[in-house]
């Protein structure tokens, strides 16, 4: 068994040193200090493996002490965790900057301090035994990613570095939902820009890795027992061992670090590779959660926007959209000489429907004949709700003759359809009107929009279900 690694612990207070040790003892050595200048003369001898201080201490006081061993080279990599009280955020500050390497705030809750102080070791033992290009790469890639403000470049720069490093390799990050949706989100092997989206039941290993956070190494995928639900689809693949690392961010895995070697490599997945691995999977963690955080904005923004331009009801375009586009489809039409066309249209006696089957059964019913528009409709077409049971579709590049067709066809849909709020053979039934702007033969959108209201007018007073003839 490897001797237990030292701990140096300062605080002036003995009751403080007290709960760490207790907490600590069994598994590393403890050694204790009370101010900053115990701190100092004990790392020198001891040499310890990790310091937990205080900030606040007579003399010499935990930021003072931080960097006094930061600058001596004896001691500066030793990594410092830093107390601080809750409220003294500005002395955690000066300690980040004296160089400390992380802070934890006062009260202490103690599974908090094992995990950093594991965090910390685990990090310092990774760098161990690395060879020196590999710390000139992890130091590059770091620096590199610190100017870098897209997460999806980072993401990309970390594959290619790491793949050019490790001869024969490929590798990718991949991010991982809470419905198990795992995406590529850089590969070395992977042209453009465009994600890929894994599916889970073929990749084991990953699997294997996400339940149990750790990392999987499987040396030979063509006779590992871990590869035999997938044993047909890898027989071709010319990779031959694998490393999977968790991407941990807050306790909970939000990706994997995935990289594959070519046969033939010595010694498959060596020490040096999964320590990289190990290293990289922390450095991506950043660039990652912040990739699917930017990814979760940008969503929701599409979707706010989206939400702006359409009737809650129906999802049909707005009255407001609805303008917005007439404008510019007659800016647009009027430029290039375009025809354009208006169909308006209004239920016929849906008071009636309301008062027989209730406001609500109305409702389902107007939802129902948005469905039925966005059907007739085509790609091009806009279709809209122009306010209560009035709708609207304009049609751009299209003349009076194209425009009657879409009208009939509104008709047509909308009395042939059996709709479930009403009895049965009932019938739903419109009176259009429809507008065209042609050869400049209107001044602006808002006679098109007149002339098709006053002619679905026309067909009302001339008995209802009609289109208006011009
Ligand atoms: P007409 O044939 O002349 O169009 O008769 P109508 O009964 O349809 O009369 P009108 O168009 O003037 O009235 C529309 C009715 O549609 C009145 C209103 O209560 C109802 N309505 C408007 N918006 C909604 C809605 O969002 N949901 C429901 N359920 N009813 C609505
Ligand atoms: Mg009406
Ligand atoms: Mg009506």
């Amino acid at each position: 068994m490897s001797p237990k690694k030292k701990i140096l612990i300062v605080d002036d207070e003995l009751f403080f040193r007290e709960i760490l040790k207790e907490a600590l003892k069994d598994r590393f050595d403890i050694i204790d200090g009370k101010d900053g200048q115990e701190a100092v003369v004990l790392s020198i001898e001891h040499e310890p493996s990790l310091i937990i201080m205080d900030i606040e201490m007579p003399t010499c006081d935990g930021i003072e002490a931080c960097r006094i061993l930061k600058s001596n080279s004896k001691t500066r990599k030793i990594p410092i965790i830093l107390f601080t009280s809750r409220t003294k955020k500005k002395d955690m500050v000066l300690g980040l900057k004296a160089g400390a390497d992380d802070y934890i705030t006062k009260p202490v809750y103690i599974p908090e301090i094992i995990a950093r102080v594991d965090a910390h070791l685990r990090t310092t033992d990774l760098y161990s035994d690395l060879e020196h290009k590999d710390l000139l790469f992890l130091l590059e890639i770091t620096e590199t990613i610190s100017a870098i403000r897209n997460p999806m470049t980072i993401l990309r720069l970390i594959v290619e570095k790491m793949a050019e490093i490790i001869d024969v390799a490929r590798c990718s990050i991949v991010s991982i939902n809470e419905c198990g949706d795992m995406v590529v989100k850089a590969s070395n092997d992977l042209s453009g820009h465009g994600e890929l989206k894994l599916d889970l039941h073929k990749y084991p290993e990953i699997q294997k890795s996400l339940k149990s956070k750790q990392a999987v190494i499987v040396n030979d995928i063509k006779n590992d027992p871990l590869m035999n639900s997938v044993r047909e689809q890898i027989k071709n693949l010319e990779f031959n061992s694998i490393v999977v690392i968790p991407v941990v961010k807050k306790e909970s895995v939000i990706g994997t670090f995935f990289l594959r070697t070519a046969t033939p490599v010595k010694g498959g997945i060596t020490d040096r590779i999964y320590k990289l691995s190990q290293l990289v999977a922390n450095i991506s963690a950043n660039a990652l959660e912040n990739a699917i955080l930017f990814e979760s904005v940008q969503a929701a923004q599409e979707y706010f926007e989206e939400m702006a331009i359409r009737d809650g009801l129906t999802s049909l375009y707005n009255h407001r959209h609805f303008y917005d586009r007439l404008e510019e489809e007659f800016g647009r039409a009027d430029r290039y000489a375009a025809p354009l066309s208006l169909v308006f249209f209004d239920i016929d006696d849906f008071k009636r429907i309301n008062d027989n089957y209730g406001h609500s059964c109305g409702d389902q019913i107007l939802k129902k004949i948005g469905q039925l528009m966005k059907a007739v409709a085509r790609d091009s077409d806009i279709p809209a709700r122009y306010g209560g049971e009035e709708f609207a579709v304009i049609l751009p590049n299209t003349a009076e003759e194209g425009a009657f067709d879409v009208a009939n066809r509104l008709h047509n849909i909308i009395r042939e359809h059996q709709f479930d709020q009403l009895a049965p053979n009932e019938q739903i039934t419109i009176s259009s009107g429809i507008s065209t702007f042609t050869n400049k033969n209107l001044e602006s959108f808002n006679e098109l929009v007149q002339l098709a209201d006053s002619r679905m007018y026309a067909a009302k007073r001339a008995g209802k279900d009609k289109v208006a003839q011009l």
